[in-house]
This record gives C-alpha cells, structure tokens and sequence, in this order.
C-alpha cells in the first residue's frame, strides 16, 4: 500500500463487517485516520480497528446508529474534536428487508429508507456544514448499489433507498461543487459479505445468480474499497457526479438465445 490519504480523516459508516470494515482498513493502509462507526457489534469495530492500528494510521471507534441524528452528528463532532478535522465521509451502512411489494410493512419501509437513505441524508448535511465553516474541500463516497438503478422484486424498499441515493449524489455534485466537495456513488453488485448470508446458504439461488456474472464469482469487499481510495484520493479530485459499478459485468449481462 502506498500514502495516498496520509494526512486525511474519514469516518466510514457500519465499518464493522462487510465492505465497509475493508473499506476503513484500506483507508487507514492509505495513511488516513479512521472513525469506525458501529451500531452493534463492537467485535467487529475492534477488528477493524487493530488492523487500522497494525497499519500506523490512528483509529477512533464511535457507536453510532446511522438512523439516529443525535448520533451521527455525534459522529461528525468526535471525528473533529479527537482527529482534528473530517476530510472523507463514506456513507456504507445498509440493510435490506425481503418482501412481496403487498406484504411490505411500515416499520420494515422506515427501517430500510431510515438507515440507508435519511441516515446518509443528514450524516452527509453535519459533514457539509462543520466543512463549509472551516472553508475546506472534502470527498463524500456513497455505497449504494447496483439497485439504485436495477430492479429487484421483493426488495423494493431497498431500490426505493438506493434509487433516492443516487438522485441524492447527483443533486449534492452540483450544489456542493461550489464549496470544493465532490459526491459520487459506487454501486456494489453481489459481494461475498454478510449481508448475503442466506443467498450463499441457497445453492440454485447463488448458481442462478453466478449464471448472470459474466465473470462468473461474486466480488471481494477489497475490490470495492480499492475504487474508494481512487475516489477519496489525489486523484479523484475531479471526479464527482457519477455512479461508479462494481458487479463483475451483471448490469451489463445479456444473451440472446
Ligand atoms: P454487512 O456486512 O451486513 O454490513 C452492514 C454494516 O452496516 C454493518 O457494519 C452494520 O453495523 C452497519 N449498519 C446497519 N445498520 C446500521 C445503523 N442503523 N447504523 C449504523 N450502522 C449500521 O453488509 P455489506 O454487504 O458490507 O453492505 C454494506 C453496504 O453495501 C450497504 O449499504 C449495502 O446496501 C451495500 N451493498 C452491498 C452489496 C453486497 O452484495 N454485499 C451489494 C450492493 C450494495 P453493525 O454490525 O454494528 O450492525
């Protein structure tokens, strides 16, 4: 790994497990320093915060519940009272709630939209307002997902967030260009993480889904979190606006028979 976010801080929030722990670690391998934002599980922040340690960088662990905004602001506040600024917000934290469109409950809609779409929302706002007063630039990198743009029966709360998540992006490029922050998307297809537990448990399921791959496995964590450095970086400092896919070729699949 090389420096190319020495001297940077990011908080990356639900960097407990999944693309967002590879995502923190990759960061503080960079240089950077890492808010680790958990909501439950502790171990998992622990680990991403001794592999940030093992590193060099430093690392702050801050419970928060993305859904909550008492708490993200919190979480922008510890990133500038204990690490002296905030250069980089990932907004990772994502869950995803499987139903037919008749069956989906309120409590599961505002479960879905409250973390993956509000919470961004307004981390994203606490992080825009403490750069606009220091009159500093800074980078906001959403992990939304190959579903802000690609159906996805029975899981239309989770198109619904990450659809808004994607008009979020484009309308911040341009309102916040101005002050020096660019806001782009990366869109994950299927990555081997904790969030697809039960498809890897179903066998015809996964087969199904590996037929639609053109190359044929699902991604690592670690080949998102490289694109996040890209983006959060030097060079990426031209580069906003824009949703960036990372599937393994799956939105782009077709066959004629
Ligand atoms: P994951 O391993 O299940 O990780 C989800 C993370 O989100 C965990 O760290 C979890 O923290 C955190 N989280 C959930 N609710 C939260 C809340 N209310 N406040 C704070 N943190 C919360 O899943 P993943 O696959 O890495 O997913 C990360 C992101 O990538 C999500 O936005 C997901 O939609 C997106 N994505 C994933 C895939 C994929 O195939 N894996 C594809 C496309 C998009 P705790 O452990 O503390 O609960």
């Amino acid at each position: 790994m090389s420096d190319r976010l020495k001297g940077k801080v990011a908080i990356v929030t639900g960097s407990t497990s999944g693309i967002g722990q590879a995502i923190a670690i990759r960061f503080g391998q960079e240089g950077a320093s890492v808010v680790v934002d958990y909501r439950e599980h502790m171990e998992g922040a622990n680990d991403t915060k001794a592999a940030i340690e093992a590193a060099g960088s430093k690392c702050i662990l801050v419970k928060s519940d993305v859904s909550k905004q008492p708490d993200t602001q919190n979480l922008v506040d510890q990133a500038w009272s204990q690490l002296g600024a905030c250069d980089i917000l990932v907004n990772n934290a994502g869950i995803e709630k499987n139903a037919p469109f008749v069956d989906i409950t309120e409590a599961d809609y505002d479960a879905v939209m409250d973390v993956n779409l509000k919470g961004a929302f307004f981390i994203t706002q606490f992080f825009v307002r403490r750069l606009k007063e220091a009159k500093k630039p800074g980078r906001v990198i959403n992990i939304s997902s190959v579903h802000e743009d690609m159906v996805f029966p029975n899981f239309t709360t989770y198109c619904c967030s990450k659809g808004g998540m994607r008009m979020m992006m484009r309308n911040l490029a341009v309102e916040l260009g101005p002050l020096g922050i660019t806001v782009n998307n990366i869109a994950p297809g299927a990555i081997n993480t904790p969030i697809n537990a039960s498809l890897l448990q179903d066998k015809p399921k996964l087969n199904a889904l590996l037929a639609n791959i053109p190359l044929g496995r699902l991604g690592n964590p670690d080949e998102v979190a490289g694109l996040a450095v890209l983006l959060a970086g030097e060079e990426g400092g031209y580069t906003t606006g824009s949703t960036f896919v990372v599937d393994g070729g799956l939105m782009r699949n077709y066959h004629e028979q």
